[in-house]
């Protein structure tokens, strides 16, 4: 991560903020909000390593603010810490079923609260790690397939709502199994790095994702594009990684690796599954091989 770890104290009283801010911002970059409102607010738009949230304030107050951000699945992996004046086991359990991590009693200690952040903080450097690491692919950087399959059904859902197109692109390297035979192996994981950078680097919409589906295969979502555009684009995948000009004597159909390609597109209705969207992009893949290899073959998804 770039930067110091961002916390934000919301208080009411400037005085506590001003007193707990002053033990943290050594080590941390600090915001701070007034109100349980105010907090949500600048808690959507700046990407918060910690919450320090005080329970009593006019207005939302603490439980319910915590309440609110735990409901948001953006906002809800962001630890909270209570501060409060109440010493009562009941306020403590109030706020962790709340979904607070953690519960400090104010005056607040400097060293038990520095202790406390920085330990939260640690714990959820390490979720936010390990949930990255889950969906990308080690070799290539590119998201894998559970990124794919979970990024798919999102924009299904979101494509059908709107009734516009969604296409895919199914992508697989020609001879690949000959290019280790001649090469081997790790050159063999040097041209998948070198393949999918040239695949992923092509993707210019935000929406558009490029990843991993298997060995030396790849799979794009390209949300909002009609099939035409996916051509469009397969073909354009096909010229850059024949202009990646990596030697592959192994191939029967070119001097320098290339890939197939297999588009399908169409409107998106409720109903729809991946597989068959897959399935559908394999079968138009298989033809682009039995063609020849190195292009493209497309049509529309027929959803009957
Ligand atoms: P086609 O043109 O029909 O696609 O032929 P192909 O040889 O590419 O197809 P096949 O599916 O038979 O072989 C895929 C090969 O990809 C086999 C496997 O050794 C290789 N492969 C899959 N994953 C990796 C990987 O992570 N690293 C390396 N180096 N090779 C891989
Ligand atoms: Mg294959
Ligand atoms: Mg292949």
């Amino acid at each position: 991560m770039s930067g110091r770890p961002i916390v934000m104290i919301v208080d009411d009283e400037i005085a506590n903020i001003e007193l707990i801010g002053a033990m943290l911002e050594e080590d941390y970059e600090i915001l701070f909000a007034r109100s349980g409102e105010q907090a949500i607010g600048i808690a959507k738009k700046t990407s918060l390593d910690l919450i320090l949230l005080d329970v009593m304030m006019p207005g939302l107050d603490g439980y319910e603010t915590c309440r609110r951000l735990k409901k948001d699945p953006d906002l809800a992996n962001v630890p909270v810490i209570f501060t409060t004046g109440l010493d009562a086991t009941e306020a403590e359990i109030e706020g962790l079923s709340a979904g607070a991590i953690d519960y400090v009693t104010k005056p607040v200690q400097p060293a038990s609260l520095r202790r406390r952040v920085g330990n939260h903080i640690g714990m959820k450097q390490m979720r936010d790690q390990l949930a990255s690491l889950a969906l990308v692919d080690p070799l290539t950087g590119l998201g894998n397939r559970r990124m794919l399959e979970t990024l798919f059904a999102e924009e299904m859902t979101r494509v059908a709502r709107a009734q516009e197109h969604l296409s895919i692109i199914l992508v697989d390297i020609d001879y690949f199994k000959q290019f280790n035979d001649f090469y081997g192996h790790l050159e063999g994981d040097d041209c998948l790095r070198a393949v999918a950078a040239g695949l992923g680097g092509a993707m210019r919409r935000g929406g558009d994702l490029c990843a991993r589906y298997g060995g030396e295969e790849f799979a794009c979502v390209l949300p909002c594009t009609d099939l035409d555009g996916a051509m469009h684009l397969a073909e354009m995948l096909r010229a850059r990684v024949e202009a990646l000009a990596i030697p592959h004597r192994g191939s029967s159909c070119a001097q320098v690796v290339t890939i197939s390609a297999g588009v399908c597109s169409s409107r998106c209705a409720p109903g729809m599954t991946m597989s068959r969207w897959f399935e559908e992009a394999d079968r138009l893949l298989y033809q682009s091989k039995s063609a020849g290899r190195n292009r493209v073959s497309g049509a529309a998804l027929d959803w009957a």
